[in-house]
């Protein structure tokens, strides 16, 4: 938390570690791509948007990996971003990050539900907690 301004303390459960998997690729991308020890300013952007769509997320914590969501919520620009950095880092999680690849390889194989239940995103729980 402490090398760039993005807040991921407001995601619960298995939204967190999806987020972390991919703070870790971008940590990944960025170091190899834009040389930045901490993350450049336009992959601490891509970390923002992501970290929204997580909170906003309609499946919330039952969300399923992103690759097989049918609801396409990012738009055009950062899906290509998202594909190249996955692309790039995918293959090196298994060995810098071991336990969150599994995790995401495991996450793949659930079943995709087919519709979200209402108010199940982490943003929808968080403002009822605030109340
Ligand atoms: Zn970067």
């Amino acid at each position: 938390m402490s090398d760039h301004e993005i807040d991921a303390s407001v995601l619960i459960g298995s939204l967190k570690t999806e987020y972390k998997t991919i703070e870790a690729m971008v940590k990944i991308y960025c170091k190899d791509h834009h040389g930045s020890k901490m993350l450049c300013k336009e992959c601490v952007d891509f970390l923002n948007y992501a970290l929204t769509k997580l909170d906003r997320c309609p499946y919330g914590e039952e969300k399923p990996t992103c690759k097989l969501c049918p609801i396409h919520c990012y738009k055009a620009d950062y899906k290509e971003r998202s594909r190249i950095i996955m692309r790039y880092s995918g293959p090196k999680m298994l060995y810098h990050h071991p336990i969150l690849a599994i995790r995401h390889l495991v996450a793949g194989k659930k079943p995709v539900p087919v519709k979200p239940a209402p108010n199940a995103s982490n943003r929808h729980k968080r403002k009822l907690n605030q109340q």
